[in-house]
């Protein structure tokens, strides 16, 4: 019996509009070596400034997770050569990271549907330069600096996890996280959120074993299958009775397997010492309100929240709380109709959904969606206060869209509200009785025979028919139910009368 140890280390992208220690433009996608400078390139006498958005951000993160901010925080250099690395050295935290002990409650199902239910320790969160990108085309290999110098949060667990989807369902919750707190989009292919898994199997109650570090596994889906299949391949090696070499390794997607990189992982002597060019940060009450002040109430807070205050299912509002833009949507409709709570998530999960995936509207950009919030809400209040039909709500729906107009002054303009007076309704009966002399007759006959059973199904096709007309004859506001009624009333009178004239 095998027990295993996974430890993540999370790189997130930190959206700060400049670079870590430059003014250069932090982004993506730009033409290559156009966001550079001394600084970032690392030439001589160049001297780094710290970006404050940057340890806000990163500070932000670390109080989510539950980490203490240390009153002094620092930088190091770590040196090493590579050529995406012009200084030579990373700008790192080594001895004194932002956040430190933190700890992330996970809570959820993995994807192999087996609940999921554990503290999950933060060890740090430290504050570090990226490095540049390199290009290898063919013999060639071409170097784009922008990325060098961009704000990184790095995010180190303690080997708490047990399997692949315990790692797989914490990238994903951390993702939320950051995507909420708006400190990172949380971009797993383009390299905005990046994770390399550690694991290490053991016999059960022996401790840690020898550490394998698994690299390039830039999707959750490709985390939890990296570390299941490590898991397996450490626990043959073991059943065969040899002993696990401590290596990196990178994950192969088109195979699916693990590849041996390098060995010997803690050779690499970095030569930390502290960063000379930069002062020691001391965050003062106001930095820390100012990080307070910036964090959101968090996805999974939120969503236990919506769950019990608007009565939703765990299914509704796990949807509605992925990300903290549809929250927002959604509360602001409920605010307005609380008693409709459900229905607003039902119209939401349903048919707004839809159309926003027609429109190519993002649920980040639902802002910019002409239904907003306030119009999803008197649109559902108009359903339930029985003054438009469904049917018709949803024709409102679509031209409030289309016309970017309130839902109400739609109905008022097409004359839309329903009619649900049994007499206004009767009167259209009456009219659509007298022109549809054909069916009427019909029906009679069926009514008056002696073997009605026999002929219901014709009956109920006749009605809905004459039902059908009434609606037309409305434009289609009648209320269908007191169309029917009415339908069937006064096809009994009619029929009475005639009786009594035959007899
Ligand atoms: P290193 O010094 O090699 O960077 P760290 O102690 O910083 O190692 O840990 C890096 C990551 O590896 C952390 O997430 C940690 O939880 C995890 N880790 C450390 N030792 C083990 C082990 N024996 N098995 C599994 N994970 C481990
Ligand atoms: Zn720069
Ligand atoms: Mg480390």
């Amino acid at each position: 019996m095998y027990q295993s140890y996974i430890g993540l280390e999370v790189h997130i992208h930190l959206l700060t509009k400049t670079k870590c220690f430059c003014r250069c433009r932090s982004a993506f996608g730009d033409k290559p070596n156009t966001n550079v400078c001394p600084v970032c390139m690392g030439y001589p006498g160049a001297l780094p400034a710290l970006n404050i958005e940057a340890v806000r951000m990163g500070c932000m993160v670390a109080r989510s997770l539950n980490c203490t901010i240390p009153p002094r925080t620092w930088f190091e250099r770590k040196q090493y050569f590579y050529p995406d690395m012009p200084k030579n050295y990373q700008i790192t935290q080594f001895a004194s990271p932002l956040g430190k002990q933190g700890f992330l409650e996970l809570t959820g199902h993995g994807t192999d549907c087996k609940e999921i239910k554990k503290n999950v320790r933060i060890k740090e969160c430290h504050l570090e330069e990226d490095a540049g990108k390199m290009i290898h085309k063919g013999t060639v290999s071409l170097l784009d600096y922008n990325r060098a110098g961009v704000s990184l949060l790095e995010i180190v667990t303690e080997p708490d996890f047990e399997s692949g989807e315990e790692a797989e369902l914490f990238i994903q919750e951390l993702r939320r996280i950051v995507r909420y707190l708006g400190v990172c989009n949380g971009n797993m292919e383009e390299g905005s959120l990046r994770a390399d898994a550690n694991v290490s199997i053991n016999i059960l109650g022996k401790g840690l074993g020898k550490k394998v570090e698994i690299k390039n596994l830039n999707s959750s889906r490709f985390v939890r299958l990296g570390l299941n299949y490590e898991i397996r391949r450490q626990s043959e090696i073991l059943d065969a009775g040899k002993t696990i070499v401590q290596e990196t390794r990178l994950w192969d997607e088109s195979r699916g397997e693990t590849m041996p990189m390098r060995q010997k992982e803690d050779t690499q002597d970095y030569r930390y010492f502290p960063e000379p060019d930069l002062p020691v940060f001391c965050p003062d009450d106001a930095f820390l309100a100012s990080v307070n002040d910036a964090i959101v109430e968090l996805p999974r807070a939120r969503m236990t929240r919506i769950k019990n205050q608007y009565g939703l299912s765990e299914e509704q509002a796990e949807l509605i709380c992925g990300e903290k833009e549809s929250a927002d949507y959604f509360e602001a409709a409920a605010a307005i109709v609380p008693e409709e709570a459900v229905k607003i998530a039902n119209w939401f999960l349903s048919d707004i959904k839809h159309i926003l995936t027609r429109e190519g509207i993002t649920i980040k950009n639902i802002g910019f969606f002409s239904l907003n919030p306030n119009r999803l809400a008197s649109l559902v209040k108009m359903i339930s206060e029985g003054r438009i039909t469904a049917k018709l709500a949803k024709q409102c729906m679509e031209l409030a869209i289309a016309d970017n107009k309130d839902p109400e002054e739609i109905v008022k303009a097409n004359n839309w509200e329903q009619l649900s007076d049994p007499e206004k309704i009767a009167a259209v009966v009456k009219t659509v009785l007298a022109a549809e002399k054909k069916a009427v007759s019909e029906l009679r006959t069926i009514i008056s025979s002696d073997n009605i059973s026999t002929n219901e199904k014709r009956r109920k096709s006749l009605t809905a028919y004459l039902v059908g007309k009434v609606l037309a004859a409305t434009g289609g506001r009648a209320d269908p139910k007191t169309a029917g009624d009415q339908v069937n009333k006064l096809l009994s009178e009619l029929h009475y009368s005639q009786g009594a004239e035959n007899e």
